[in-house]
């Protein structure tokens, strides 16, 4: 088995973003500005946005958080989108989710100008995804596309079983697992909660990327021999021994399943840190789409 290390894959993607802002800023062109807006006080989330204002700064780029408590209501939410669409000095912005329930996502997703998008989950992204057009991809598949291509593992003609169907990871991940694309090239099959052979399907996998938030969910007699295997759960589960009282665990069962692959992402460690300098890729796409 080897690891698909997130960790040092992200640190060096960061690196060459880094050197392009610097070379940026020496032709005298305006460095990248990140805004996060954060609602509500969710540990994970705090944790998920500091992260990327820290990678803001390995990356050189400007960074602005705003931060508002979970009782903001819709409108207001709306009015702060509104004005960040609005702001020429701010490249691309993200709304962490997930937001209160008082508020509905996909209308604060649809009030965000797709040029700032760089989560890419805007509806117009999406469908140039779809079609191949130069937009911002989903932080997460694109991260896991960067793992899958920086570590030269062969995808074309393979069998890429995807679990989950979310907006954001399952579904944009079989998509662009079986465009004529390096990665790419698969037969994808995508499975979710209503799948009735998911074992025997998970079974015949060369490539098997699972998001699902069901930690230790995929066990040894579920993989493959030889499978590359990409788990993207990332759940907090009690753990009295840790000093944070919890540790993150993924969708898949490292400890057994490690051996009977060829690769697999850590986790924490894998996916995670590729999905924050995916988003810092994204960032640096806004400056680039801008001058074209
Ligand atoms: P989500 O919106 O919660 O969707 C979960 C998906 O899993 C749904 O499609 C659901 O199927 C499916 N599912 C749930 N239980 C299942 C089961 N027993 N068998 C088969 N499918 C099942 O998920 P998400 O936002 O994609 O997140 C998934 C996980 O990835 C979470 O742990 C999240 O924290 C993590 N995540 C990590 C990163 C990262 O950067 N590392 C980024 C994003 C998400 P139905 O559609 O049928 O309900």
């Amino acid at each position: 088995m080897q690891l698909l290390d997130g960790k040092a894959t992200s640190d060096q993607l960061k690196k060459e973003i880094a050197e392009k802002v610097a070379s940026i800023k020496q032709a005298g062109g305006k460095v990248p500005h990140l805004a996060a807006v954060l609602v509500g006080s969710d540990g994970g989330s705090m944790t998920y946005v500091n992260n990327k204002v820290l990678a803001c700064k390995a990356c050189g780029f400007d960074s602005t958080l705003l931060t508002y408590p979970a009782t903001i209501t819709e409108d207001e939410l709306l009015a702060v989108v509104d004005k960040l669409n609005k702001d020429p000095a701010i490249d691309g912005f993200i709304v962490q989710v997930p937001l209160p329930k008082h508020i509905n996502e996909d209308k604060v997703t649809e009030a965000i100008d797709y040029r700032k998008d760089v989560d890419g989950f805007h509806p117009e992204n999406l469908g140039r995804m779809m079609l191949g057009l130069p937009t911002y991809i989903s932080a997460t598949p694109n991260g896991i596309m960067e793992l899958l291509k920086r570590n030269k593992i062969d995808t074309a003609g393979k069998h890429c079983v995807v679990v989950g169907r979310s907006n954001i990871v399952g579904t944009p991940m079989s998509i662009l697992m079986s465009r004529n694309t390096n990665p790419g090239n698969c037969t994808v099959t995508m499975v979710h909660s209503r799948t009735t052979n998911m074992k025997e399907i998970c079974a015949s996998a060369d490539i098997l990327i699972v998001a699902i938030g069901k930690p230790m969910f995929i066990t040894a007699d579920m993989v493959k021999p030889g499978a590359v295997v990409i788990d993207v759960g990332t759940t907090r589960v009690p753990d009295a021994s840790d000093p944070k009282g919890f540790k993150l665990r993924g969708d898949v069962d490292f400890d057994n399943v490690k051996d009977k692959c060829s690769w697999i992402t850590p986790v924490p460690g894998g996916v995670g840190p590729m999905t924050i300098a995916s988003l810092m890729q994204n960032t640096l796409l806004a400056i680039e789409l801008k001058n074209r």
